[in-house]
C-alpha cells in the first residue's frame, strides 16, 4: 500500500499495488464525479469500471483479488 498525491483535487488516496502484476496504479478523473483506476503497466491493462468518487474507486482497487 502506498500514498498517492492526487492533484486535481488536491487529495491523498492510499492504493495497493496492481492485484495482476504489482506495478503502480494510476488515477484517472474523467470528471468531477467519474473515476476510474489503472495499472501503470502497458502489458497488463488492469483496469477497474468508473465510480463516482475517488474514495468509492480507491476501496474497489483495493478489495480486488
Ligand atoms: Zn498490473
Amino acid at each position: 500500500m502506498k500514498t498517492y498525491y492526487i492533484e486535481y483535487t488536491n487529495q491523498e488516496v492510499d492504493l495497493e499495488d496492481c492485484p495482476f502484476c504489482g506495478s503502480d496504479p494510476i488515477v484517472k478523473r474523467l470528471s468531477l464525479d467519474s473515476w476510474f483506476i489503472r495499472c501503470s503497466n502497458k502489458m497488463c491493462m488492469a483496469e477497474q469500471a468508473v465510480y463516482r468518487s475517488l474514495s468509492e474507486a480507491a476501496i474497489h482497487w483495493n478489495h480486488r483479488v
